[in-house]
């Protein structure tokens, strides 16, 4: 793929292919987008008609008449590449797609490549590249965090806030070089306490952004929760329980078509993901110590864990024990009761003091005040998916370097450092923050960031 700006006008099925909707839509970019598709429609001349507007008319292939459609037209820079666009809704049919396709490029479009609509945005100046890998995020997000995280960083909070700094630094780095020129002379340019507030400020906001990486990650990704117990507390019957009622309401959307993901269930627009779900159903087959060993290792990979006792098989000496022990873990945990349905009211206030969520797994008794404790103990109070949420791994590291930078500048300011070091390590940080937002780019990096998407985004 070219990294340039190019001159040739691109084409793509934009809606998926293969899906039983009503209607397609046909893509075109470039100068030639508005000319190309009059040359095949019958309607009004489009090479006349204002930005913004809808047009009904049929496409031809000669005499033969391919579909009726709507096309709508976004004049050169008023769209989503600031190249000229037209959409063209056809009739959702494999076989008018592809007629269309063939015919259009036949006139002169060429066939665009994975993610090339969102890298001409990026190369035009409609995105930067937070904002263009927010695309590819916001046609992934399965919850409602994830699609706020990404509907945000697509606007572009989380540049226009890197931008600000940067610029700042900017007309630091420019000062400090100003001395350079007059090094013989031994002047400062640059206020060196207000280099260190403006750094210190920087220090502070990069220093959040990092903190905010693993909620932004959690929120993205799931929050991984591990179920744990000894053998046979009814671990396997609470997770079917959780996944099974989970598969029941996605498949009671009508229409939909999303596939279950085996092991996520969504509370309240939170997506928790169980990790080693295999190996909790393989613990009732293995030798308790074995489990035991095995579950402390799965619980250190967790965010959040269900701990699940059996009271007609362990006493109350043994569970504080086991409480004990996942406490100085110190991940947040929830205390089931497990076969509610078997105690006895006697048994029952025995527990008590543990404060515990008694349910019937095989009943699914108590499940959804299960669930309301889950999404309580995730706190969902400490994460405000408004503020500037890091969630790629790509800007954590550009973070992460621009820390380091950021940390050898504070030292050359408190240390007899020359300043043409000093320019290097701002330069340096400028580096790094230009990486998110693009402004710093190579060929691989766009390679590999615009290739994740599909053809027609
Ligand atoms: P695991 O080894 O922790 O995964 O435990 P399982 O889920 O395999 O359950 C062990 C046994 O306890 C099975 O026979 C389940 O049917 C049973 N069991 C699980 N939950 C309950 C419950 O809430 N009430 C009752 N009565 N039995 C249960």
């Amino acid at each position: 793929m070219s990294f340039t700006h190019s001159q040739d006008t691109i084409v793509a099925l934009a809606t998926s292919p293969g899906v039983n909707g009503a209607i397609a839509v046909i893509r075109l970019s470039g100068p030639e987008a508005v000319s190309i598709t009059d040359s095949v429609f019958k309607g009004k001349d489009l090479k006349s008609q204002a930005s913004h507007t809808i047009h009904f008319g049929t496409i031809r292939d000669g005499d033969q008449v391919i579909d009726e459609v709507l096309v709508s037209l976004f004049i050169a820079p008023h769209s989503y590449t600031k190249e000229n666009v037209v959409e063209i809704s056809t009739h959702n049919s494999k076989y008018i797609i592809e007629r269309v396709l063939t015919l259009l490029m036949k006139k002169g479009a060429r066939a665009a490549k994975a993610g090339e609509f969102t890298l001409r945005a990026f190369l035009n100046g409609g995105l930067d590249l937070s904002q263009a890998e927010a695309v590819a995020d916001l046609i992934a997000s399965n919850s409602a965090a994830s699609h706020q995280i990404a509907m945000q960083q697509m606007r572009g909070g989380f540049s226009n806030q890197l931008k600000q700094l940067r610029e700042d630094l900017v007309h630091f780095a420019s000062l400090i070089e100003l001395e350079l020129d007059f090094a013989e002379e031994d002047v400062e340019f640059a206020n060196r306490d207000q280099l260190r507030l403006l750094i210190e400020k920087i220090y502070q906001v990069i220093y959040r952004l990092i903190q905010s990486f693993e909620q932004g990650n959690v929120l993205k990704n799931g929050v991984p929760v591990v179920i744990a117990g000894k053998p046979n507390v009814g671990k396997s019957t609470l997770l079917n329980a959780l996944l099974n009622e989970e598969r029941a309401i996605v498949s009671e959307i009508a229409g939909t078509t999303r596939d279950t993901i085996e092991d996520e269930i969504n509370i309240h627009g939170v997506t928790f993901r169980f990790i080693d779900t295999a190996g909790i159903r393989e613990t009732a087959d293995i030798i308790e110590a074995k489990g035991v060993e095995r579950t402390m290792e799965k619980i250190k990979q967790a965010r959040l864990i269900i701990y699940l006792f059996d009271p007609l098989q362990d006493h109350i000496a043994s569970v504080q024990e086991q409480i004990a022990e996942v406490e100085a873990l110190q991940i947040p945990f929830v205390t089931i009761i497990n076969k509610s349905d078997l105690l006895s009211d006697a048994q029952r206030s025995e527990y008590a003091a543990l404060n515990p969520i008694y349910i019937s797994a095989k009943e699914q008794v108590g499940i959804e005040e299960l669930k309301d404790e889950l999404l309580n103990q995730v706190n969902l109070s400490q994460i405000n998916t408004d503020d500037t949420i890091v969630t790629n791994i790509r800007h954590l590291e550009a973070l992460q370097n621009t820390r380091e930078a950021l940390e050898k500048v504070l030292f050359g300011i408190d240390n007899p450092i020359t300043s043409d070091f000093l320019a290097i390590d701002i330069r340096q940080a400028l580096h790094h923050l230009g990486e998110i937002t693009g402004t710093v780019t190579t060929d691989d990096l766009l390679e590999n960031i615009f290739s994740k998407f599909c053809i027609g985004k």
